[in-house]
């Protein structure tokens, strides 16, 4: 595979400095055939050990760049906070903060301008798939970002993280995901057949020790972005080592 496999970690709002301390030491002890990634809460960022083989991620940037804006952080912060990646669009942002399709596509463009890799989310619920609407759903949530800013788009990282299988302990299956992970780079070569064979897919929902080295095999499957599981040191480090 030519794409460098990526296994990103998101804390959520959970962690703290002891936690940092015990997945650097865990990861330390390993060699990784993969880029590894902590997004972890935004005030723990320069409290991680600098090392070239941790690359740190912001959960959420906002869309303006400075201003009066009460609370939120800019890419440009949150890069010299450490940052060099930035999640953008998670499901928990799009249910609990209400972000738009247009809101997120200002993000992309944010985090790059700033220098920041985006990890763009998305991803179906679980009446969307009953209906069989995942491919619609998916669809629109890619073509909201290529609309406003083509070339971003292919620039970003993409993580698919169907809503049913966050935090559930019920991960999509090897097979469901690789359908959806075809059908995603099938979109993306559709606006530029070179780039989408470029663009790193994650698959997130659920990932754990046990079910990654399967996911791990399908062609399109790139890396994950993994929640719960990334809390655990030993285990996060087990993931990395399965790619
Ligand atoms: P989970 O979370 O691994 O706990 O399901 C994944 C995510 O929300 O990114």
């Amino acid at each position: 595979m030519s794409r460098k496999a990526l296994i990103a970690a998101n804390w959520k709002m959970n962690g703290a400095k002891a936690l940092i301390d015990s997945v650097s030491g865990a990861l330390a002890k390993i060699q990784v055939d993969a880029e590894v990634l902590i997004c972890p809460p935004a005030t723990l960022l320069p409290l991680f050990p600098q090392t070239a083989t941790l690359a740190l991620g912001a959960q959420d940037i906002s869309a303006e760049v400075s201003g009066a804006y009460t609370g939120q952080l800019s890419a440009a912060l949150l890069k010299e906070a450490g940052a060099s990646y930035a999640l953008v669009g998670h499901s928990e942002r799009r249910q609990y903060q209400f972000e738009s399709d247009e809101l997120i596509a200002a993000k992309v463009k944010a985090a790059i301008a700033a220098g920041l890799t985006p990890v763009l989310c998305i991803g179906e619920s679980l009446t969307e798939r009953q209906q069989e609407k995942t491919q619609q759903v998916i669809a629109k949530q890619l073509a909201a970002v290529y609309a406003s800013h083509p070339k971003l788009l292919l620039k970003s990282v993409i993580a698919y993280e169907p809503i049913w299988a966050i935090g559930t302990g019920e991960s999509a299956t090897p097979e469901q995901a690789q359908q959806t992970h075809a059908f995603i780079r099938n979109t993306l070569a559709s606006y530029d057949k070179d780039a989408a064979q470029q663009v790193r897919i994650l698959y997130g929902g659920s990932v754990n020790a046990e079910n990654c080295a399967a996911l791990f095999t399908q062609p399109d499957i790139d890396g994950a972005l993994v929640g719960g599981a990334s809390l655990k040191p030993e285990e996060f480090a087990q993931i990395c080592l399965s790619i």
